[in-house]
């Protein structure tokens, strides 16, 4: 691609945002130039530039005016007023009330669920609740439910961790020891009572990390849905909020799903609708299975820095006997993301045990009874255990 970018400054005026798309196989660099702006909730370091990789879509907000710089290869940005970010602030100063009184009362701080149907912006509002809240010291757990496009570990998994601190403008999350839960699929209806049953496992573990950290007790939990709210899909929902016994569920530009869920939800769950911002920029099917092989990609080589990557997976020969292969439900082995299962043993609840990781089998040599398993670490497997999943990964680069 053609490195001829182009240079645009923009000035925004308080409570003003900027859009912009990056287009396919380019990037972009954004820097602020004077005053203040945040994107999603992360505050921008002055002078710093900022890289953005081929496909993202980004705001960059503004409380008081600012004048920020892109250089593009192709210029798709436009200056927006009427954002929903001061409706968004207003739940975060309601959500921190909250924390504040479970602080003086010892008790359990805000439980939030974020359901909405796809492309309306659950993900980023989850992210700007989080960021808000890491910005004065709490320590969320983010709980992502969304097996399509989720953001704790690769789609196919349901994952948790604590937000101590807002995320990197580039890079996302910088995510402690997540806790990960093997799936396998990218729809929750592919095998719904696994689902839900890794659901009210995911709720049991996030209550014991509550009841040893007062922190995060009173910091409270912001839990992220996939778009599936119809038939059985509304009735997923329901399990997610007794599981965690929600109190604030946000619902994003729904007024059917609003009023259901006010309906359906006991008297002490508050029920909020909020408006979804214009800039987010819907998916098609073909964009959003992109997106799940850039995060599996991802995973493997790290985000890109500076157009290069940050990381390599590591190529290892292990014997068929060192390494026992699941599918939960013959088998097409090649190429598939396997889950490394922490449970020691097959006779073990594998299903309701967390995953070490994820690795690919990328070849298998029938003489010598080896596959080469390929791993974002050099280390030996920590478990023969792998279970299978529907994503495939094909190393193009190696
Ligand atoms: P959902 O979780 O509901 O599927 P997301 O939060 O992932 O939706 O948003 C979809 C896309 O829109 C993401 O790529 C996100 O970066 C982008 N986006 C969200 N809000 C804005 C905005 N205000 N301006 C531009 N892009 C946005």
């Amino acid at each position: 691609m053609s490195e001829e970018k182009k240079e645009e400054e923009y000035r925004l005026e308080k409570d003003q945002e900027l859009r912009f798309e990056v287009e396919a196989r380019a990037t972009a660099t954004l820097e602020l130039l004077d005053g203040m702006a945040e994107i999603f909730g992360t505050e921008l370091t002055k002078g710093k530039k900022y890289l953005f990789e081929s496909c993202s879509k980004v705001a960059v907000y503004t409380w008081h005016g600012c004048v920020v710089k892109i250089s593009f290869v192709t210029e798709v940005a436009y200056i927006a007023d009427g954002t929903p970010m001061t409706v968004y602030v207003n739940v975060h100063a309601a959500l921190e009330q909250m924390r504040q009184k479970a602080d003086e009362e010892r008790s359990r701080g805000p439980r939030v669920m974020v359901v909405g149907p796809t492309d309306v912006g659950k993900s980023t509002l989850c992210r700007l609740l989080l960021n808000y809240a890491a910005r004065l010291d709490r320590a969320s757990v983010y709980v992502d439910l969304d097996v399509g496009q989720g953001e704790v570990s690769i789609p196919g998994t349901i994952g948790a961790a604590v937000v101590e601190r807002p995320a990197e403008i580039e890079e996302g999350y910088s995510l402690n020891a997540p806790l990960v839960f093997h799936y396998g699929h990218t729809s929750p209806s592919s095998n719904y009572p696994l689902f839900k049953m890794l659901v009210s496992r995911m709720a049991e573990c996030v209550n014991k990390k509550t009841e040893k950290s007062k922190k995060c007790n009173v910091s409270g939990c912001i839990i992220n849905t996939g778009g599936w709210i119809k038939g059985a899909g509304y009735d997923s929902l329901k399990h997610i909020a007794g599981s965690f016994e929600v109190d604030v569920i946000l619902v994003l530009g729904q007024e059917r799903l609003y009023s259901e869920l006010k309906r359906d939800m006991p008297d002490f769950v508050n029920v909020i609708l909020l408006p979804k911002s214009g800039g987010v920029v819907e998916r098609n099917q073909h964009q959003r299975s992109d997106f799940r092989d850039q995060r599996v990609r991802e995973y493997f080589y790290g985000p890109k820095k500076n157009g290069d990557d940050s990381f390599f997976p590591h190529p290892t020969e292990v014997s068929y006997n060192d390494i026992k292969l699941y599918k939960i439900g013959g088998t097409n082995i090649l190429h598939h993301v396997f889950s490394v299962s922490t449970a020691k043993s097959i006779e073990d609840a594998v299903l309701e045990c967390n995953v070490y990781g994820h690795v690919v089998i990328s070849g298998i040599d029938p003489d010598k009874l080896t596959a080469t398993v390929l791993s974002p670490s050099p280390e030996k497997l920590p478990s023969s255990i792998l279970l299978l999943m529907d994503m495939q990964f094909m190393d193009i680069d190696m």
